[in-house]
């Protein structure tokens, strides 16, 4: 009999974003002449780098011509981009990381997810919350939790972050073996200092555990003293793996890629306790399942690193960090509590009311979506996340409609 995967039974619905699409739909029908403002999904809105647009074309360019067309290319990914990348984000930058160590994919959703399958099953799993659902998600499905009970599952260690912690948390006093961070954050929008990430690694080697930091918003970093990648951190490259992506720094969520970064030094256990390189797990793994990034996108990505790139990458971040500083300086002259949008894209909110309260409230009144806190966690009750990443124009459009609503 063909039986299922029971660990799936235990997961809980996600009804957050089709919730939202339902309210968004009911109140447009209400309101046909409403033009809604949508700050709630964390898509970009604004057109590829020309640098990028540019180098794709020549790479779809490359593929009608006999003599530079290409076939399967290396599971891994194009040394071209993979030493770009080793260059510019981590050697550049002080933090150790070499071309033949980064893993190039098609997003750094399928990575976080697809990681979890190289470790054992009897692990303790450590998670912040609120976070970005598919790290939880994922190991519900390979069965590493016990049911869900009042807002969470049996078995995980979930790292609160909140007012009182600045939304960082601190290594958690029962031992944990695998561990997901992710700064700056989604949804809170914090990040973490050097000083909280050394003590994260301290534990991780001090517990002979691994940290999975997902650093898919470290283009939005703007204070110089904050590190953008673990590997900054001495000591990281044997306990750390780091997950990045183009799709926010690049505007690549429709174009697809990202990346990996798995040094040779990080290490797991055997059943009998003895070190396993991490390295040659996922080597296998990514190259049994996975079959390369396609050329024309590997190229438009490595365009990031050329002169122009940088310079119009630079003015993708600079643009909607130019939202981000208009909904929190509206959010905080209304009186709100926010903490993201110096170092992020995302505002997190304290509403002093619940989360979808306050959703509704902004929905009814001003026309705009934002994203409940709560659904990303229990720690996200009472908070909303406004999104920066729309048109200049609707932004502000958006902040004076919600000034009016509130005062
Ligand atoms: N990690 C975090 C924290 C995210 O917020 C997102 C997307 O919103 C991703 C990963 C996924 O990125 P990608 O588009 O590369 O799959």
């Amino acid at each position: 009999m063909i039986k299922v995967n029971s660990h799936y039974g235990k997961l809980q619905a996600s009804y957050l974003f089709s919730d939202i699409s339902k309210r968004v739909t009911s109140f447009q029908k209400a309101n046909p002449d409403k033009a809604i403002i949508k700050l709630g999904i964390g898509d970009v809105t604004e057109p590829l780098p020309e640098a990028c647009v540019e180098a794709f074309h020549r790479g779809v360019d490359d593929m009608s011509r006999e003599e530079s067309f290409r076939g399967y290319g290396p599971e891994q990914g194009y040394d071209f981009l993979r030493e770009a990348i080793a260059k510019n984000d981590f050697q550049d930058r002080n933090a150790p990381v070499d071309a033949d160590e980064i893993f190039i994919s098609d997003g750094a959703k399928c990575d976080t997810g697809n990681i979890q399958e190289i470790f054992g099953h009897d692990i303790v799993i450590a998670v912040p919350d609120p976070v970005y659902p598919v790290y939880v998600d994922t190991n519900v499905m390979a069965g590493r939790t016990g049911r869900w009970e009042d807002g969470r599952y049996q078995g995980l260690v979930y790292l609160d972050s909140t007012e009182e912690n600045g939304f960082v948390p601190a290594p958690p006093a029962k031992p944990a073996d695998l561990i997901y961070l992710c700064f700056p954050n989604n949804p809170t929008g914090a990040t973490a200092t050097r000083e909280q990430l050394t003590a994260w690694v301290e534990y991780a080697r001090a517990n002979n555990a691994l940290i999975l930091f997902d650093a898919a918003y470290e283009a939005f970093i703007r204070d110089p003293d904050l590190p953008r990648s673990i590997f900054e951190i001495p000591g990281a490259r044997e306990v750390a793996l780091e997950f990045r992506s183009f799709s926010k720094t690049a505007g690549f969520t429709g174009t697809r890629c990202a990346f990996t970064v798995v040094p040779k030094e990080c290490r797991a256990f055997d059943e009998s306790g003895r070190p396993v390189p991490v390295h040659p797990l996922w080597n296998r793994r990514h190259s049994t399942k996975f079959n390369g990034v396609s050329y024309p996108v590997q190229r438009a990505a490595e365009a990031v690193y050329s002169r122009d790139g940088k310079e119009q990458v630079k003015a993708l971040i600079d643009y909607y960090m130019g939202n981000a500083r208009i909904i929190r300086e509206s959010m905080e002259a209304l009186g709100y509590t926010c903490t993201g949008g110096e170092n992020s894209p995302y505002i997190w909110i304290k509403g002093n009311r619940d989360s979808w309260e306050f959703f509704d409230l902004l929905l009814n009144r001003a026309a705009v979506v934002v994203t409940p806190g709560s659904g990303f966690g229990k720690c996200g009750e009472g908070y909303i996340r406004i999104s920066a990443f729309n048109n200049r124009e609707k932004v502000k459009q958006a902040m004076e409609r919600i000034r009016q609503a509130l005062t």
